[in-house]
């Protein structure tokens, strides 16, 4: 059954505030601001990329430098706009030099997307790149192989469909992946109005 959305947005603003307090992983004691993510928490759609960057950190907000434009333009296509989905990480604290997350911190932040997928229950999970393809869907395979390819998964407690895309910092380094990501995001709209991905 869904939350009560009173209770919902309570558990969602309870849910922030530990991760914006939190120390679990060496990352805390680098980051300027914990990017907890942003968005509607009763959003169907849901994305997940890896980490913050440089902007992100600076202003606390996920994908709001060139990737994240990109990604604004590609809901634009779609007639999606970024206050009709939420937008989150694997990890909620940028790796330092923008290296990649270690193990160890996205095991430290698992709980925190787990918890907010349950919270939001989206029917559609975009996963942007290899961390958060692989983390959720529980399958080693690589992006190159999966992306595209819709299929039903249990996330937490609920039940959703992933969606594997390219991440937008590789479309940007490729014309290759940039046309695949364009590809695999025209089909959200008939995931979404579909029956079939709940
Ligand atoms: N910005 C984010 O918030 N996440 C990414 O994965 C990349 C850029």
């Amino acid at each position: 059954m869904s939350p009560d959305p009173t209770k919902r947005s309570g558990s969602f603003d309870t849910l922030r505030k530990e991760a914006e307090a939190c120390t679990r992983c060496q990352l805390h004691e680098s980051r300027d601001r914990v990017v907890f993510g942003a968005g509607d928490p009763d959003a169907d759609l849901m994305f997940v990329g890896e980490a913050p960057g440089a902007e992100e950190d600076r202003t606390g907000l996920p994908f709001v430098g060139r990737s994240g434009r990109l990604l604004d333009q590609l809901l634009a296509e779609i007639g999606i706009t970024r206050e009709e989905v939420f937008i989150a990480n694997v990890v909620k604290c940028r790796p330092p030099d923008n290296r990649d997350p270690a193990s160890a911190e996205i095991e430290a932040c698992r709980s925190y997307l787990e918890r907010q997928v349950q919270l939001i229950e989206p029917r559609l999970v975009c996963t942007l790149g290899n961390f958060a393809t692989k983390l959720l869907s529980g399958d080693p395979t690589g992006i190159t192989k999966v992306h595209g390819a819709a299929k039903r998964t249990e996330l937490g407690a609920s039940q959703v469909t992933l969606l594997p895309l390219f991440h937008p910092a590789a479309a940007l380094r490729s014309p290759k992946y940039a046309a695949g990501l364009r590809e695999d995001f025209a089909r959200i709209p008939q995931l979404l109005s579909q029956g079939s991905v709940r």
